[in-house]
């Protein structure tokens, strides 16, 4: 089984509400600031800039959460993946490792609590999310985490055995972590819930309007796309795991990686009910991580790695339904009715990172996975630093652009290197 990387449709495309007319950019206009990517990121600078009376315009390639955002995971996790405590204070220096290890323990309650107070109808829940272990040196680690973390207000706990096994509806683990603000949102839904909010506010957002080109014409930047153009005090670039050559070596700073996912048909009831009882989130601690979750309509979603190939497709789905058998047996005759990928932005320290490249230029990229929250975040920071907040005050580091030492081997080596760790996540699971 393939589906093509650029190509819905995913779940969410098919079951969110209708979104609003994006037309193509066709004239000259002019505007305070120009916001390249119609995803999280880019739609939240853009509504926050809109009630400060900031005139945005965004622009697409392809239309509203045409990227990330509308194929997501849609799992609402505030943690930052991969660095522990130390690790982050030695990368960041005690400043910003206080302000980000705030910001994103907090990340999970600001975007619920910003989906409660524009009313945006995305079947937002915070029910919890389960991080299980998929070997002893796994809950080792976990149980090093929880409590690092703890100190600094995670609020996790560790869960084992039967206890286990009841929260996930599932014998294949027999420990995990529980992060009580995770969540999970319907993120078409929410995509396409901010859009509106941002239109309704005055924002201007164009579909099929990829900015093919950016320059200096005296204080001001211009976008320009194939059919028309925007003249700006500002550009946000939002483009995450799309990232062109618009800013020289910005792809540079990311690794693309290609996560998959499939969802059944609606399953019948007592199946449903045994699956993640209390409506937890799930993902597993192995290198090639799964994630998954049931939706309000009887579905189950399974996510995974996939292979992107050379013709744009990506496979990997025998496998994801394989793996989505193994952990819930009970999911064994279901019907796969959908199948999706997407691209996200792996950095080489992990960490989402914010840059200033030139004046007036900002791009946040980087969520390694965990964009759901803190895409928002950063939407949100890129906005207070265009309404005037010092570089210096924001969250994150203002940091150069540098490409990945060794890039074009890492991406050589990539697709080898998932069936290379899912091999190793197979000899130690057994
Ligand atoms: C399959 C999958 C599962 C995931 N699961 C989870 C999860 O469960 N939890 C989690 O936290 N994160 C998850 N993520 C990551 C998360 O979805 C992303 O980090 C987040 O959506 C990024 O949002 P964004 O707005 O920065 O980028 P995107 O949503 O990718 O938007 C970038 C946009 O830029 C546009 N663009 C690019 N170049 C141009 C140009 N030159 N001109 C105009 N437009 C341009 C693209 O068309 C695209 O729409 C997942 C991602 C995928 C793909």
């Amino acid at each position: 089984m393939v589906a093509s990387v650029d190509k819905p449709p995913s779940l969410w495309a098919a079951t969110a509400p209708p979104g609003g007319d994006h037309p193509r950019l066709s004239a000259d206009i002019e505007a305070d600031v120009t916001i390249i990517g119609a995803g999280f990121t880019g739609l939240r600078t853009a509504l926050k800039l809109s009630e400060a009376g900031v005139k945005a315009v965004v622009l697409d390639a392809g239309d509203v959460a045409y990227g990330a955002s509308g194929r997501t995971g849609g799992q609402v996790n505030p943690m930052l993946p991969f660095n522990t405590p130390d690790q982050l204070r030695k990368l960041l220096g005690q400043t910003y490792f206080e302000r980000l290890t705030e910001t994103s323990l907090a990340s999970a309650d600001e975007l619920f609590s910003f989906i409660k107070s524009y009313q945006i109808d995305c079947q937002a829940r915070q029910n919890g999310w389960l991080r299980v272990c998929h070997n002893k040196r796994a809950l080792t680690a976990a149980r090093k985490g929880v409590a690092e973390w703890n100190v600094h207000g995670a609020g996790m706990t560790v869960v084992e055995g039967g206890d286990l096994h009841k929260l996930a509806g599932s014998t294949a683990y027999d420990a995990g972590v529980v992060t009580p603000r995770g969540g999970a949102v319907q993120p078409m839904s929410l995509a396409r819930g901010i859009a509106a909010a941002a239109v309704q506010r005055g924002v201007s957002i164009h579909g099929r309007s990829a900015v093919i080109d950016l320059e200096k014409d005296g204080g001001k930047w211009i976008a320009k796309t194939a059919h028309g153009s925007v003249r700006s005090d500002w550009v946000v670039v939002a483009t995450n795991g799309y990232t062109g050559d618009l800013i020289p070596k910005l792809s540079g700073t990311i690794l693309p990686l290609t996560p998959i996912q499939m969802a059944t048909d609606p399953l019948p009831g007592d199946v449903i009910d045994s699956v993640l009882p209390q409506g937890h989130t799930i993902s597993d601690s192995r290198r090639v991580i799964m994630y998954a979750r049931k939706e309000p309509d009887n579905r189950m979603v399974y996510g995974g790695f996939g292979k992107l190939e050379r013709s744009g497709e990506i496979g990997g789905f025998d496998w994801l339904q394989k793996d989505a058998e193994r952990v819930f047996p009970q999911l064994k005759g279901a019907n796969w009715t959908y199948n999706w990928g997407g691209r996200v932005a792996l950095t080489d320290d992990h960490l989402p990172h914010l840059h200033e490249p030139k004046p007036g230029i900002l791009a946040g990229l980087g969520y390694n996975g965990r964009g759901v929250a803190m895409s928002n975040v950063m939407g949100r920071v890129m906005a207070e630093r265009i309404l005037g907040a010092d570089a210096d005050a924001l969250p994150f580091p203002t940091s150069p652009v540098k490409t990945i030492p060794f890039r074009s081997v890492k991406m050589q080596g990539l697709g080898t290197a998932v069936w290379f760790m899912r091999l190793l996540d197979y000899l130690e699971t057994r």
